[in-house]
Formats: structure tokens, C-alpha cells, sequence
């Protein structure tokens, strides 16, 4: 396991150290809004999913959505996170033409999820832990379309009220591939919670990135201080939603700080905008305190009170997670921990693991499931949900290769074979006459052929032996001739057995 080295950038004048926490945005997995009964359907006609209390008609009252409010307690639980009994509601005014109320309903100063940490493994193989502050309910906003008409805004109020967690984490993030794969971890664990579906392309996860840099030992003195002055003055970059776009934000709003310091500027708090096509940030706005919203308590809503006894029932019920499964995998199949963490990275992934490996040799599943198929999806870009091999499918590749019907080499050409037609594995291997060959007497036949045609090879072989050579390099290349000659449906074992048998070592 490598460790966690400090990531830095150099300038014209030094090193730079990065630090990020990060904001996501993640739509609650939930048939209906967080105050009203409207439906939270994607891809609905424009504004048919809009109740009186969304469309904020005067008089209306919101009404919690208990489902919400249980969904954020099971993340939060999740995140290993302290959960408040008693949360409250807050009113945040600011004006946006796809926000009807003229004020977002959110929770600021009693958030219904307290602190909590995230262990992250990072893509080189470290393991780090992101303390999250808290985690809020409020609504969303709804959406203005200005690419319709060019003298005109259109407004679509469906997603006005939809109920989104906004968990915040500590600046405990150190270079831009750890915000990657901390936003990945927190997907991945929300997936398996089903309290959020994940989805980034629909905006249904989304990331506001801070990024500050500081010179080397600026985090440790945040650390040793709780100063976050010690970190640099931030900048935001508002809804990130790839993991590949988080990176590269952050990338290149490191750098457009490092060049403002060191040309004897300052960094405005400022919230910024990425534009992925060009690779940069825009300022936006500049950056309001928590004063300039004028959050008050939402009169309309009571405080949220909850009972220990129902947070503990949730408790009870909660999903195996991420690192849970991990751990599993690795006692229950002897999984090596990293192919046991890509696996448990993903539910679909696991389950379809476990199917693969359930009553066969696990590692050999294993490989297969994450080199073969795996490393055929990534490469074709291709979801497992669409596999065009099923687990069932794979399993009997596996069982041919376990009963020795056939040889890991051929399987691998069998699999192709499998992808290319849908055929089971089984009767490709009929069909195409590749069945390993374990009769004796047929693979004598091949080894004498072959000893006798290379004389030169057997003295050498022989020569290497008495030079007390363990395994003569020659020997291999007999073993390359004979499964050669046999189609590579010679059984290897057998192949070597009877050949040092011949060659009378
Ligand atoms: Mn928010």
C-alpha cells in the first residue's frame, strides 16, 4: 500500500499545496418533492409537475415529506455521521426567475445531519479520510431554458421543490484526483444506501468544488490550528458534474490562483463557473456570507423532531455498504483488497461477482469478472447493464476451465467467441472441436513427433539440465511446440509431465 505524499505544484517562486472541501448536491431518491405530493419523474413534459406549492401560488403551506426526511437520516448514518434529533428549517431569500417563492427552503443554523467521516481509497492505492461537517435537506430550484428563443426565457418549474442533501465536506481534500475520487466514494455509497440514484449526466449528483492553495505546511497549521486562514482565501466553482471535470476544474483553478500570488495579486472569494469545452473558470458572482441570504426560521414549517428509537430503526435496516462488502470479499472469497474494492465500488458490479463466484474457485471468477469482462466494457465503453455476457454465461466459461475441459488460453478466445455470437460457452467449444486434450496417448503422439524433428533442442535441454538448470530454458519452448501442434488443446500439465518423461529428466 503506498502512502499519501503531499501533492504540490511548483511556480515561478515555489510549491504550492492545494486544499479542496467540496459541496454535493444529491437529489433524493424519492417518488415525490420534499414540501408537496408532485412527482419527481425525469423527462416530464415542462411544468406537469407542479403542485400549487411548488408554483408558490399564495396561501399554499409546505407539507415534509416523511420519506425525505428518512432518506437523509439512512445517508447520514451512511456517512457515519452524528444525527440531529432536533433540525429546523430555514428560509434563504434570494431572487432567481426559476425560484417562484423568491426564497429557497433550506436548513442553516440546525442541520438534520451533524459530523461525520468518509474513508476514501485513492486511485494510487492510499486510503484517506474526509470528515464531512454536515449534511441539510432543502428544495431545488426549477430551470430557466434560454436556448428556445432568442428574445425570450422559458421556465420550467418540475424541478422546483425536488428534495436534494447537501453534504459539505471538511477541507480535507489534497489534490484535485482526490476530489475525484472522494465524490466517486460518496456516489458509491449512496447508491448502495438508494438514497440517491448518482446519476451526473441528469445533474442528480453534482459537486460546488473549493479550492484555496497555501504554501507547503499550510494545511498542517490548519490542522495544529483550526485556522482556515492557514488554507488561503477560496474560490468556488459551481455544479461539477463528472468526476473527470471535478479534476480538471480544480487542475485548473489551482493554477489561476498560484499565477495571481505569485504576479503579487490577491485572491477575491469569488464563486466561479468551469466551461468544460474550454478548460476554465469564469467568475461568477462574487462570493456572498451566510448574512447576505437574511436566513430566518420558515414560519410555515415546525422543527423536525425525531425519536431515537426511529433512528435506530433505520439503523437496523441499513444496506450492506462499500466498505463493509469490501471487507467481505476479501474474508469470504480471498479476494485480493484491491479487486475486492473495485468490486464492492458498485452494487451492479458486486452482484454480478457474487453470482459469477457463488460455488466456484473465487479468485478465478475474479479475474475473469475484472480483467476479461471488466477491461472489455471500459474498453468498448460499455455499462455491465448491457453486458453482452451475463454472469450465468460466464460461469460456465469458468466451469470449463475448472473441470479442465479447456485451457485458460483457449477460454480467452472462447470469450470473444461468446461475445460475438451470445453463444453459451459450452457449445462453442463443441461446435468448434476445442476441448482440451487429456488422452495420454494422443499427446505422446505429438511429444515424439516433435522430439524427434529437433534433435539440436533435446541435447540442449539436456545440457542446461546437467548445468543444473531446475527448469531449462528449452524445456518451455518444447512445451510451446507441442501446444502448437496440438491446436493448444493439448492439457499443459499432462504436456509436461509426459515430455520430461520422454526426454528422461
Ligand atoms: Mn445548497
Amino acid at each position: 500500500m503506498t502512502t499519501r505524499t503531499p501533492y504540490l505544484i511548483s511556480g515561478r517562486t515555489g510549491d504550492w499545496e492545494v486544499v479542496m472541501g467540496l459541496e454535493v448536491h444529491a437529489q433524493v431518491a424519492s417518488k415525490s418533492k420534499l414540501f408537496s405530493g408532485a412527482s419527481t419523474a425525469f423527462g416530464a413534459d415542462p411544468n406537469t409537475n407542479v403542485s400549487l406549492v411548488d408554483a408558490a401560488m399564495p396561501g399554499m403551506l409546505p407539507v415534509i415529506n416523511k420519506f425525505c426526511v428518512e432518506q437523509a437520516v439512512k445517508t447520514g448514518l451512511g456517512l457515519n455521521a452524528q444525527i440531529n434529533l432536533y433540525s429546523r428549517f430555514d428560509r434563504k431569500n434570494y431572487f432567481y426567475p426559476d425560484l417562484p417563492q423568491g426564497y429557497q427552503i433550506s436548513q442553516f443554523k440546525s442541520p438534520i445531519v451533524g459530523e461525520g467521516q468518509v474513508e476514501v481509497e485513492a486511485d494510487e492505492g492510499y486510503t484517506f479520510t474526509v470528515g464531512i461537517e454536515r449534511l441539510h435537506l432543502e428544495q431545488d430550484a426549477g430551470k430557466s431554458i434560454h436556448d428556445l428563443d432568442p428574445n425570450a426565457t422559458y421556465v420550467d418549474l418540475n424541478r422546483s421543490g425536488v428534495a436534494l442533501m447537501e453534504i459539505v465536506s471538511k477541507p480535507d481534500i489534497r489534490s484535485p484526483a482526490e476530489a475525484a475520487a472522494y465524490v466517486k466514494k460518496l456516489r458509491s455509497i449512496l447508491i448502495a444506501l438508494d438514497t440517491c440514484d448518482g446519476d451526473m449526466e441528469k445533474g442528480n449528483l453534482r459537486a460546488d468544488v473549493n479550492v484555496s492553495v497555501c504554501r507547503p505546511g499550510g494545511y498542517d497549521d490548519y490542522q495544529a490550528t483550526g485556522s482556515l486562514k492557514k488554507l488561503g482565501t477560496r474560490c468556488e466553482i459551481k455544479n461539477v458534474n463528472s468526476f473527470r471535470f471535478i479534476q480538471m476544474a480544480a487542475e485548473f483553478e489551482a493554477r489561476r490562483q498560484i499565477d495571481i500570488l505569485e504576479d503579487g495579486g490577491k485572491i477575491d472569494q469569488e464563486t466561479r463557473l468551469y466551461n468544460a469545452d474550454k478548460n476554465e473558470t469564469r467568475s461568477m458572482r462574487s462570493k456572498e456570507d451566510a448574512h447576505d441570504y437574511r436566513y430566518f426560521p420558515d414560519p410555515d414549517l415546525l422543527p423536525l423532531e425525531l425519536s431515537r428509537k426511529w433512528v435506530e430503526e433505520i439503523r437496523a435496516k441499513l444496506p450492506e455498504l462499500p466498505d463493509q462488502k469490501r471487507a467481505r470479499l476479501v474474508k469470504d472469497y480471498g479476494l485480493k483488497d484491491y479487486d475486492a474494492g473495485v468490486i464492492a465500488s458498485d452494487t451492479e458490479k458486486a452482484t454480478f461477482f457474487e453470482s459469477v463466484a457463488k460455488g466456484r474457485d473465487a479468485r478465478l471468477a475474479a479475474n475473469w469478472v475484472t480483467q476479461e469482462l471488466f477491461g472489455y466494457l471500459n474498453k468498448e465503453g460499455l455499462e455491465l447493464s448491457v453486458s453482452p455476457v451475463k454472469a450465468e454465461q460466464l460461469g460456465g466459461l469458468i466451469d470449463l476451465i475448472s473441470n479442465n475441459t479447456i485451457s485458460g488460453k483457449i477460454a480467452k478466445d472462447v470469450f470473444l467467441k461468446m461475445i460475438a455470437t451470445g453463444d453459451a460457452a459450452v457449445k462453442i467449444v463443441e461446435r468448434e472441436g476445442l476441448k482440451q486434450v487429456t488422452d495420454t496417448g494422443a499427446i505422446e503422439k505429438v511429444v515424439d513427433e516433435v522430439i524427434a524433428a529437433n534433435p539440436k533442442q533435446v541435447e540442449e535441454v539436456k545440457a542446461q539440465r546437467a548445468a543444473g538448470h531446475e527448469k531449462p530454458k528449452t524445456l518451455g519452448w518444447f512445451v510451446g511446440q507441442i501446444m502448437k501442434a496440438s491446436g493448444g488443446k493439448a492439457n499443459p500439465g499432462a504436456v509436461n509431465e509426459i515430455l520430461l518423461k520422454k526426454l528422461g529428466l
